[in-house]
């Protein structure tokens, strides 16, 4: 007998609104209706193994066929089925409270995912693409009947007998004009693989009538037969729903290999697994890091119960591990998560806070299991720890154990390592400790090996993100400075409050700044004379620490609304040795002409030994150093 009815939502069409507000997504109707298979099935394998379905199971593998024809996809499992009283109680009672409201709320959203999330219409989302649907169904249960359950789209539906000798459901779309897209093998076959490709239970696509050329006919022009296509999509137990002990590397780097078929081989990889107090599985991989790392962002796909759900994870995980590649999958969270169901549950704050930690916890194993390993992957994880640091507080605190700064002679340490190396020879007299670096070790010899004569350590800090991390250094670490090697004269870099004698009279200092002011000509310089010691150079030009930090900010986007800086000319500080030995030359000399010209010939020395000497300047350098070598 048949049965017509009125499905109970309470408003007087729910499927316009669906049509007309669920535009954004319309290709999650195939992931909704297959994973709805899924579960069915799963239910079905779990009904097995309580001993309460006692049949064969057979083979449970999910169809997905169109039929170009009949303009129609179907989706049809072997899974549990329904009564034609479950279809009442499951399709026809859309399980929601005030459809007035519903209408009114989210009338100009048109967040499909958070509507269908929200609302549990999964099914519905059918006739997102339909003029009508069928579904034709078998119950497991013995002796059960088969039932028809149609509507085109109006919130009228048929329930009938109908025939079907398998267990199962069959669900039939009937492809309006607008979405004839879908009839596509190639647009199914995508939304398949994007969604299908690590379902639990085997996924085919198959093609009644896929047209494939048969030979020539006499005329010689190609002839078409039509064949039954069938593909199988998925695989059914990707390596995160393993244990790790069954796993090896190559497992790892296999599934690395499918999910990214482009990429060199990742450095290492974590696997998570956790079911308390939500459930989390998945594995990260740490990528080799490119120059380029924006392009390397969204690599992590996140799935719920194997289905895909997005590759936006940005709200689950954290900023800095968006450069990770991988695998998240947890139930908790929805397959329709909207943005605003990110943003605000609480159960992503905790995954987002988990995966912190674990990723910080493989670091610091890896670093102590293996420090010499974890070293020689520092040039690649380092860019990463340090992102880190820096914008997460609680990594900080971890990563400040395994975090490692090298030196010119390329020897890593760690923070406190460094401390502890530094401390005593590198106090300057307010008791801070002076940590020196260098951006460019070649530019920066003269300072380096400046450093070098007292035995001072110099880090290597040439990465972009260094300049901000120096920053973080200072403000974290207890009584340290950090300053580059040029950021002053060596003598002060490290200021021992010592005064060392001079060698000129308070009067001859006086001379000497006045030669060289008028040798430099230069009113943006600061001049002025020092006593040094004899060995150090006689002019040092010195890129004050603190203006150069800022226009290095500016120039990597930090530093706030400093952009300007970035546009700022350099400016520096000259330094003239009083106790070197061309000093007192210089004031020796009788004529004003000759002590110009050797202050000048000793300014252009500093100028070159900074990299700062060039055009006009440098050709009248190398022309006053000819005269005076042939003199
Ligand atoms: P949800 O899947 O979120 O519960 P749906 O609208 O997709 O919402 O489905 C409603 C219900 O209909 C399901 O909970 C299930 O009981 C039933 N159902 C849907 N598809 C199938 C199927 N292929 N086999 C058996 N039952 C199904």
């Amino acid at each position: 007998m048949k049965e017509t009815g009125t499905i109970s939502i309470h408003t007087e069409n729910i499927f316009p609104i669906i049509k007309k507000f669920l535009y954004s997504d319309h290709e999650i109707f195939l992931r909704e209706l297959v994973s709805n298979a899924v579960d069915a099935t799963q239910k079905l394998k779990r009904l097995s193994s309580l001993g309460e379905f006692q049949q064969e199971l057979g083979d449970l593998t999910v169809e997905i066929e169109v039929n170009n024809k009949k303009k129609t996809i179907t989706v049809r499992d072997r899974g549990i089925g329904m009564t034609a009283d479950e279809i009442k109680k499951y399709i026809n009672q859309i399980a929601f409270s005030g459809a007035a409201e519903f209408v009114e709320k989210f009338k100009d959203s048109g967040d499909a995912k958070e509507i269908i999330g929200k609302f549990g219409l999964g099914f519905y989302s059918a006739f997102m693409v339909s003029d009508k649907v069928e579904i034709i169904t078998r119950s497991y249960q013995d002796n059960s009947e088969a039932a028809r359950w149609e509507c085109d789209g109006n919130t009228e539906f048929s329930i009938s007998p109908a025939k079907k000798k398998d267990r199962g459901t069959e669900i039939v779309l009937h492809i309006n004009d607008d979405s004839k897209e879908f009839l596509e093998e190639s647009r199914i076959q995508g939304i398949l693989n994007k969604y299908a490709r690590f379902l639990p239970v085997p996924i085919k696509f198959g093609q009644k009538d896929k047209s494939v050329e048969d030979g020539k006919d006499k005329d010689g022009n190609p002839k078409y037969k039509t064949i039954k296509v069938d593909n199988l999509i998925n695989e059914t137990e990707p390596i995160w729903t393993k244990a790790p002990a069954d796993l090896t590397d190559e497992d790892y780097l296999k599934f690395y290999r499918e999910l990214y078929p482009f990429s060199e081989e990742p450095q290492f990889w974590i696997h998570l697994n956790v079911d308390y107090p939500f459930n989390l599985t998945g594995v990260l991989y740490f990528p080799k890091l490119k120059n380029d790392f924006e392009v390397q962002k969204n690599k992590i796909q996140l799935y719920s119960r194997q289905v895909f759900i997005t590759d936006e994870v940005k709200d689950i995980v954290p900023e800095f591990l968006m450069l990770l590649h991988g695998v998240i999958d947890s139930p908790d969270i929805p397959l329709n998560v909207s943005r605003s169901f990110l943003q605000s549950d609480s159960n992503v704050k905790k995954i987002n806070s988990y995966i912190t930690k674990k990723v910080a916890d493989k670091l610091g194993e890896l670093f102590k299991k293996d420090r010499e390993a974890y070293q020689e992957k520092w040039a690649n994880i380092g860019m990463f720890v340090k992102y880190g640091m820096l914008t997460d507080d609680k990594f900080y605190e971890k990563a400040k154990d395994f975090a490692l700064l090298k030196n010119i002679d390329a020897k890593h340490f760690t923070l406190d390592e460094y401390q502890e190396q530094v401390s005593a020879n590198q106090k300057d007299k307010d008791g801070n400790t002076i940590f020196l670096y260098t951006t460019d070790p070649a530019k920066q010899d003269t300072f380096i090996q400046s450093a070098k004569k007292r035995s001072y350590d110099v880090l290597i800090m040439n990465e972009i993100i260094d300049s901000h991390w120096i920053n973080q250094l200072e403000q974290k670490l207890e009584k340290t400075q950090l300053k580059r090697v040029d950021a002053d004269t060596t003598e002060k870099l490290i200021d021992s409050g010592e005064a060392k004698e001079s060698v000129l009279s308070e009067e001859e200092k006086t001379q000497l700044q006045e030669v060289f002011t008028k040798a430099i000509d230069n009113s943006s310089v600061v001049v002025s004379v020092e006593s040094m010691a004899t060995d150090e150079m006689p002019v040092s030009i010195t890129l004050p620490e603190f203006m150069r930090r800022m226009k290095d900010m500016a120039a990597t986007g930090g530093g706030g609304g400093m952009s300007f800086m970035g546009q700022m000319p350099e400016t520096y500080n000259v330094s003239i040795n009083a106790n070197h030995v061309l000093s007192a030359k210089i004031l020796k000399a009788k004529k004003e002409d000759t002590r110009v010209k050797y202050a000048k010939q000793a300014y252009d020395l500093a100028l070159l030994s900074q990299n700062m000497l060039d055009g006009p300047s440098l050709t009248r350098f190398i022309e006053r150093s000819v005269e005076l070598a042939s003199k």
